[in-house]
């Protein structure tokens, strides 16, 4: 067959350039940085927002909407944070023809704007804890753009809650990182995660705790899939988000944010993306089933129609691809760029001995079905093929992580994969040696892998990579 993509293992950088043009899901934008999201890519976006909103509804946040423009001087009433942003504000000097009293600066993340009405809806204990969220665009002037995975503009969802104490704010944090996100990449992106911690180095700018869910990519970097910060009183006291007790006491709340990104669907394409175009894990799949009808003929057009109502009346999300002017090999490797899980073959000579074709996108198995068997074994398909892909995504990891006992053993080991080491091996010195040969501490896990506290603590491990 004619090579659709550059190889994988030749060029995994231009094979993932490729993979996103030729499945048609992005064009890079006129400003370097941005990206236009084609509608393939867009679904993909849109079946993530649901699966991670019904998430964050769960946990018991509420959306809303806050403005794109923010006030620069509200920036800079938390000291941390203006300097760690302000390298990629994009800010508003000019409007209406005139230049601005005060500058704007475009959302980089928006701590600050919901401080600044937390404080005016906070009065008393039994006003928290206020958990809101918002679906938004936001704009950091990055300096090496590349699609989807760090964008000059992208979206996302970004949570930010205000608590009574330091304790239900930290519980809070943690449970979006496991019960929110890490729940939606393992079991919907098939992505298996490590939650862990960030070093003090790799906090977010103003947080006093930064957790994050690294992944390993097909080349055997990670990518930083989602974060959950704990902010302490840092935005509390700059915006004022103050309570009174129940004692009758004024105190301070104590706040965190959680961010997720378009970043995830650059993400989904380096873990289980091949040299055939993308996987899609089932459960995410916008498009699940793809019946394909190959040539036109007797009873051929009624057969697929009965298939799609069956599928879909069985839950499965399925299309109808009928345009018999279109070759079928050109369909074929089209449905196999953009990743739909199963395809559905039928013609008049299957048809005669009462069967379809099961192709499966996934495992590339492909076999003859009776026509009454084909929701059944469609249904079967799309459940182990979820499961494969995760597998396949753990067993790459595992692979390619070792333990070492030295930094210098880790920065070897992280030219082609992840190196777990003592912690006590690294150390901030250690870490800024690593940086410099571009490899990065991605997080620290406790030897049982649960997610360590801010403070360090003894026996820490640290998971060092290079990492997009
Ligand atoms: P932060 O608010 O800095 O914690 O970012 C939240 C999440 O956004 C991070 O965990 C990254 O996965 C993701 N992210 C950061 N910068 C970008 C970018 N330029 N494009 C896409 N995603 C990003």
């Amino acid at each position: 067959m004619a090579r659709v993509l550059t190889p994988r293992a030749e060029d995994f950088p231009r094979w993932y350039q490729d993979l996103i043009a030729k499945a048609q899901l992005a064009d890079n934008g006129p400003v370097r940085g941005t990206m236009v999201i084609r509608p393939t890519g867009y679904a993909l976006w849109e079946r993530m927002q649901g699966e991670m909103d019904a998430r964050i509804k769960a946990a018991g946040a509420e959306n809303a909407y806050f403005p794109l423009f923010i006030p620069e001087s509200y920036l800079r009433r938390e000291a941390q944070h203006v300097e760690g942003f302000s390298p990629e504000l994009a800010v508003v000097t000019h409007a209406g023809g005139k230049e601005l009293a005060e500058p704007i600066v475009v959302r980089p993340t928006s701590e600050t704007i919901f401080g600044e009405f937390m404080a005016k809806w906070v009065d008393s204990y039994r006003d928290l804890p206020l958990l809101l969220n918002q679906w938004a665009n936001v704009v950091r002037w990055e300096l090496r753009p590349r699609t989807f995975l760090r964008t000059t503009e992208f979206l996302w969802q970004e949570g930010h809650t205000a608590h009574a104490t330091e304790a239900d704010a930290a519980a809070y944090a943690r449970r979006i990182l496991h019960h929110v996100y890490e729940d939606f990449m393992v079991n919907l992106l098939a992505i298996p995660v490590v939650p862990g911690r960030k070093t003090v180095g790799e906090r977010f700018a103003g947080a006093t705790n930064t957790m994050t869910l690294e992944a390993m990519m097909g080349d055997g970097k990670a990518l930083q899939m989602g974060t959950s910060h704990e902010l302490g009183q840092n935005f509390a006291k700059a915006f004022d988000i103050t309570y009174s007790s129940q004692a009758g006491s004024l105190e301070h709340c104590w706040t965190t944010s959680w961010g997720s990104t378009t970043r995830m669907i650059g993400g989904l394409i380096m873990v289980h993306g091949d040299d055939s175009g993308l996987r899609i894990p089932p459960r995410l799949a916008p498009v699940q089933a793809n019946i394909m009808v190959v040539k036109a003929g007797e009873g051929v057009a009624e057969a697929a129609a009965k298939l799609r109502d069956e599928l879909a009346a069985a839950g499965v999300r399925v299309t109808l691809d009928d345009r018999a002017d279109v070759p079928f090999g050109r369909r074929a490797v089209d449905a196999e760029l953009k990743g739909i899980p199963v395809r559905i073959e039928v013609g008049p000579r299957d048809l005669a001995a009462g069967n379809a074709v099961l192709v499966r996108r996934i495992t590339g198995a492909k076999a003859p079905v009776p026509l009454g068997e084909v929701v059944a074994a469609v249904t079967a398909a799309l459940k182990a093929d979820q499961q494969q892909l995760f597998d396949d995504a753990l067993a790459l990891r595992e692979e390619r992580t070792v333990d070492v006992k030295t930094l210098g053993d880790a920065l070897e080991a992280a030219q082609t994969g992840w190196a777990r080491v003592p912690w006590s091996a690294v150390g901030v010195e250690g870490e800024a040696e690593a940086n410099g040969k571009a490899v990065t501490v991605r997080c620290l896990i406790r030897p049982d892998g649960t997610v360590p506290d801010a403070d360090d603590e003894p026996d820490l491990v640290a998971i060092l990579a290079r990492a997009y």
